[in-house]
């Protein structure tokens, strides 16, 4: 049965996950509107100018008749794009979800194996599989983050942490890559900042993405500045580097998912460029804001601020 919720193009364009003006149904009731009025304007105009009204009435058919054509062919390709999308994001849960099972028995194996008395060379050959192993899941964490953000289901959970122990925390996992470059870190912070209500496992992940490029997008023996500071109500986290910065067309779609600049693909360094999308929701969904400041080949700035209450 027919109900007035159908007539509610705003809604179904939400639930569609797409812009009102990338929207088909939005689109259907525009071209609606569009055609009717082009209609009645042929309508009136051809009555005053053309005395004859089988003309005005065959004018006002063909109008009508390429406006619905013209109608019809751009809602089309819009619903195909849509759907493409629709598939794809589907895709991509049913996969994550998937992969998530086998790939937990096998870190749970790996573990156990590693445990036992195994000699030496099969150790060496589980930590290969445990490396790789531990790469998937972060791929399919990513994926399933991807996920969450898209269909604005990002779930937090909240309590009292302090942004300094988490940025230790991060630093110590990123060491290896740290050495590796032999980049100079030094991180700074004011003392006594109070703690804040923030998801703490989010909170690292974007530190872990926003260091990670610091040091992958930086030169050998290049630096890397962290500092947190108290600014009226908000805590602030700052990472400078003096890396290949971003270059000044490039900047505004830095957020964006998928998107890699250029001068990195000359580096041909790994990524997905989804580390600053995914942060960018996180940070937000934690009423925050994320932005930076770069100069294209001379180091970038990387900044968010939280609420403190
Ligand atoms: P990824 O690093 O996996 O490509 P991100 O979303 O973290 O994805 O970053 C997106 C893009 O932003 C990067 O590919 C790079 O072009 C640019 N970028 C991010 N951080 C920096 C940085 N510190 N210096 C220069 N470019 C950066």
């Amino acid at each position: 049965m027919f109900s007035l919720k159908e007539l509610n193009v705003v809604k179904q364009c939400k639930d569609l996950r797409v812009k009102l003006w990338e929207c088909p149904n939005f689109l259907f009731l525009i071209f609606g509107i569009i055609t009717i009025s082009s209609i009645i304007i042929s309508y009136l105009v051809g009555n005053r100018l053309i005395d004859d009204p089988l003309i005005v009435s065959l004018i006002v058919l063909v109008i009508g008749f390429i406006m619905i054509i013209i109608a019809y062919l751009i809602t089309k390709t819009f619903s195909s794009i849509v759907e493409a999308n629709i598939f794809k994001s589907e895709f991509i849960n049913i996969i994550s979800h998937e992969i998530r099972s086998p790939l937990t028995s096998l870190k749970w194996s790996v573990n156990l194996c590693e445990k036992g008395a195994l000699p030496k060379e099969i150790l060496d050959y589980f930590s290969i599989v445990k490396d790789g192993v531990n790469k998937i899941t972060n791929l399919i964490q990513i994926l399933n983050d991807v996920g969450k953000i898209e269909v604005k289901q990002i779930q937090l959970n909240k309590s009292l942490f302090d942004l300094v122990s988490l940025t230790n925390e991060v630093i110590k996992e990123l060491e290896v890559f740290i050495k590796e470059k032999n980049i100079k870190l030094s991180f700074s912070f004011e003392e006594n900042l109070p703690k804040i209500l923030i998801d703490g496992e989010k909170i690292k992940l974007v530190i872990k993405n926003l260091l990670d490029n610091a040091i992958r997008y930086n030169r050998e023996e290049g630096k890397v500045m962290i500092d947190i500071s108290k600014k009226n109500s908000e805590i602030y986290f700052k990472i400078e580097d003096t890396g290949i910065g971003i270059s000044k067309e490039q900047r505004k779609r830095i957020f964006q998912k998928f998107f890699r600049a250029d001068n990195v693909l000359k580096y041909q360094t790994r990524g997905l460029g989804l580390g600053l999308f995914i942060s960018k929701h996180f940070i937000e969904a934690m009423g925050g804001k994320i932005g930076f400041e770069s100069k294209d080949g001379n180091g970038s700035i990387f900044w968010f601020e939280l609420p403190i209450r």
